[in-house]
């Protein structure tokens, strides 16, 4: 078991507790010390579970529900601050895919990270690595999986948009064995803790690939999005793929009667205001900044109306794996081209505010309702009165949409006329409020606070 040392904290006194939420990396169930804690799937999203025993704590000191010191850990794991908190630390970036059409028609994007892997199974760089994989244990479900095979990483490809616990995986290690391990930034950081704390297993872990993350929904969105497709509940759904088909992909569900949903990704999205996880609005972490390589779709006119096939952005953070994705397109294995970081950057600019400065200014917003909110070690050191009066508008869009009656509404209301509606409104407010969410956000200055997160156990009835 991991060999991190906890205290046990006095519940009543703890400040920690009043800063629990979960973000459903499952890194306080793999460190509680207890064989049966595990991650229980519920409507809102896996939660840990630890059997009420006096083992029964959960252990939340690399809990990036908390909030993980980001600036000790960049001095810890890279040894300094990245030049823009903006991106994270950077070697090079480039837009590109898999060369194989197979392998980037299979991928979310172009099909990168799947390549990557292989590609360290095949040079024996690895024996296994840590993936999503959607249909386990059942269609609606996802699960962390050890895929020691090209063809298994393959089975894994695409995104996977809700909640996947990916850290309670290490503790299926086997001793010796070298592991890449893929995962959404909180995940990622969480496993660099447990690295930085000296966790035996997490040390196994050679590569860490992840994806840019936006938002991820909730598993009641699946239920709703169901429901609104008269989709009786006795018709067992069968499986589940978020971008299938050509890029950016639709969502289908298949069920056993035989229906066959299909949803465009533009058009599903208009779920995300009303089933967005809580860990998707806080984070501010967009571009996996402890990833070796980060890979998000490339999002630019260019790539998005030449028809061809998903591209994605790529981001190497670390000289071995710069050097790994040079060689592989030097291979003829990756179809690259070098990007200048700052236009890379700009097809992502409204996401980056969303996390950069929304993130920091949600949890503003909770604290001062009294509600649990992550630390992350570092502030905006400015954010003008526009874009928090911005702010007040897509916060008190979330809080309604996430109403049971907003939801109940929208259930009811068909896909083909809110699919369209909810795009050309995304649209347009993307447009309206683009000068004052991307106004300053070039230069985005932080103020470090690192409010130094300790070791913490908790029960876990107090999360929230
Ligand atoms: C929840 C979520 C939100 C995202 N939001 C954005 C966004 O706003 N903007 C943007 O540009 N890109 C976003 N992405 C990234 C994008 O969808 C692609 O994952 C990325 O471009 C990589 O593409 P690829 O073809 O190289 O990946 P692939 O080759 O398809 O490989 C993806 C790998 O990630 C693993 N994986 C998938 N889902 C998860 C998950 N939930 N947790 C852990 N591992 C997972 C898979 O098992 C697979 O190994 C998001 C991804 C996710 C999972």
């Amino acid at each position: 078991m991991a060999t991190i040392t906890t205290r046990r904290l006095d519940n009543e006194k703890d400040s920690h507790m009043k800063s629990a939420f979960c973000a459903a990396c499952g890194a306080c169930a793999y460190l509680s010390g207890n064989p049966s804690a595990h991650m229980e799937p519920s409507r809102d999203g896996p939660r840990p579970f630890v059997p009420n025993t006096e083992q029964g704590i959960l252990d939340r000191s690399a809990c990036p529900g908390i909030g993980i010191d980001y600036p000790r850990l960049y001095s810890a794991h890279y040894g300094r601050h990245p030049e823009s908190w903006l991106t994270g630390i950077i070697m090079k970036v480039r837009t590109g895919y898999a060369s194989d059409s197979a392998i980037r028609l299979a991928g979310a994007s172009g099909g990168v990270i799947t390549r990557v892997l292989q590609y360290l199974l095949e040079t024996g760089r690895i024996d296994g690595a840590v993936v999503a994989k959607q249909g386990v244990p059942s269609a609606m479900k996802a699960s962390a999986f050890i895929a020691t095979t090209p063809q298994e990483v393959l089975d894994c490809a695409g995104s996977v948009y809700i909640q996947v616990p990916m850290i309670p995986a290490l503790a299926r290690f086997e001793p010796g064995k070298r592991y890449a391990f893929v995962g959404t930034p909180e995940q990622t950081a969480a496993l660099r803790e447990l690295q930085r704390r000296g966790d035996a297993r997490a040390r196994q872990v050679e590569f860490v690939l992840g994806p840019y993350t936006g938002t991820a929904l909730s598993p009641r969105a699946l239920e709703y999005y169901l429901r609104s497709n008269h989709v009786g509940k006795n018709d067992v759904v069968t499986s589940v793929r978020w971008r299938a088909g050509k890029w950016p992909g639709h969502l289908e569900i298949r069920t056993a009667s035989g229906i066959v949903l299909q949803s465009p990704k533009v058009y599903y999205n208009f779920l995300i205001p009303f089933f967005v996880t809580e860990t998707s609005l806080l984070s501010r972490d967009f571009c996996n900044e402890f990833a070796d390589l980060a890979v998000g779709d490339a999002w630019s006119p260019k790539f998005e109306n030449a028809g061809e096939g998903g591209v994605s952005v790529v981001v190497t953070r670390t000289p071995e794996m710069e050097a790994i994705v040079s060689e592989m397109s030097d291979k003829g294995l990756l179809t690259l081209e070098e990007a200048d970081p700052a236009k890379a950057g700009d097809m992502h600019g409204h996401m980056l505010d969303f996390k950069k400065r929304g993130g920091y200014l949600r949890g503003r917003m909770r604290r001062f309702f009294g509600r649990p909110a992550p630390d992350y070690g570092y502030r905006p050191a400015k954010i003008a009165l526009s874009r928090r009066l911005v702010e007040g508008v897509i916060s008190s869009v979330f809080f309604l949409c996430r109403t049971a009656p907003a939801r109940w509404v929208v259930c009811r209301i068909p896909e083909r006329i809110l699919g369209p509606l909810f795009n050309w409104i995304r649209l347009r407010w993307k447009a309206v409020s683009r000068p004052t969410k991307r106004k300053g956000l070039a230069k985005y200055d932080v103020i470090i606070t690192s409010a130094a997160v300790d070791n913490s156990r908790i029960e876990p009835s107090a999360l929230k």
